[in-house]
């Protein structure tokens, strides 16, 4: 799930709160590009909440032209490994961010930069835009946005540089942690997520957001064959993705332990 210091509305604290009302017992914060959140604070609150809180984070990657999400888990969130690739994730969205607001700016609309980098804490990323493109009155809706302007297809979409799986997972495996596939179900060419996780790759995750059992169970037939874990997750965003309450995917603790191990 995301937190204020990606795109999520609510923020590490409010997390917590809100997996505890759920009787949840454990989550882990994986903001795009940043463990910001992972401060000593936010762990004794989890721990006074009697929530176990795992480190995470979702690493923005490139493979065949094809953007993929690395989830990490269970890593240093102090390792020099992670600490600097999120530092290069911080410049190259810096760079990505001013070319899609020059594009938007071919087009007639003007969103000021320091607003837009003001408006979020840590990795910021196309959904501040389409957030400000609603302010602007652009759009009504976020999904407007990312099909009109902003999303992959779309006229102002920016790829960005590209960090590649392989130094993803060697900086993971560096601090300590495992390295998953986020939503498979997402990626458009089925083989190329086979292809991904004979990259080192720890795991799958095979349970996401609101996907019915006969789209998780290839996933599942896939992590048992090739002997990999399994993790699951909501994709909570809080109000920029109304559709994944948190808590509606998820693990048992006998997954979630492995994880820790
Ligand atoms: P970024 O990391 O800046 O490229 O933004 C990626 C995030 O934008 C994803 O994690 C989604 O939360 C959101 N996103 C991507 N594509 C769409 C889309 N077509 N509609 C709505 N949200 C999207
Ligand atoms: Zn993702």
């Amino acid at each position: 799930m995301h937190s204020t210091f990606s795109d999520g509305t609510l923020t590490p604290f409010e997390l917590i709160e809100r997996a505890k009302s759920l009787k949840l017992s454990g989550i882990s914060i994986t903001d795009h590009d940043s463990v910001l959140a992972y401060t000593p604070d936010v762990f004794d609150f989890a721990s006074e909440q009697e929530i176990e809180l795992m480190t995470g984070v979702e690493f923005s990657c490139r493979f065949e032209e094809t953007t993929i999400h690395i989830l990490a888990y269970n890593f240093d969130p102090l390792a020099d490994s992670i600490v600097t690739l999120c530092a290069r994730h911080v410049q190259r969205r810096e760079r990505r961010n001013k070319t899609i607001l020059e594009r938007l700016r071919g087009k007639g609309i003007i969103i000021d930069y320091d607003e837009l980098v003001n408006s979020a804490k840590g990795a910021v990323g196309r959904p501040h835009i389409a957030n400000a493109l609603i302010k602007k009155g652009i759009v009504s809706t976020i999904q407007q946005a990312f099909d009109q302007l902003i999303g992959d297809s779309s006229p102002c979409y920016v790829p960005g540089e590209s960090v590649t799986i392989p130094e993803t997972l060697e900086v993971i495996h560096q601090a300590g942690g495992k390295a998953f596939i986020a939503h498979p179900h997402l990626v458009r060419k089925k083989k190329m997520v086979s292809r991904i996780v004979d990259l080192k790759i720890d795991g799958i995750e095979v349970y996401y957001a609101k996907f019915p059992p006969h789209r998780e169970s290839g996933w599942l037939a896939m992590a048992k064959e090739k002997g990999l874990l399994i993790s699951g997750g909501s994709d909570f965003h809080g109000d920029y993705k109304e559709k994944n309450p948190m808590g509606c995917s998820w693990v048992n603790k006998e997954a979630f332990n492995k994880i820790c191990q």
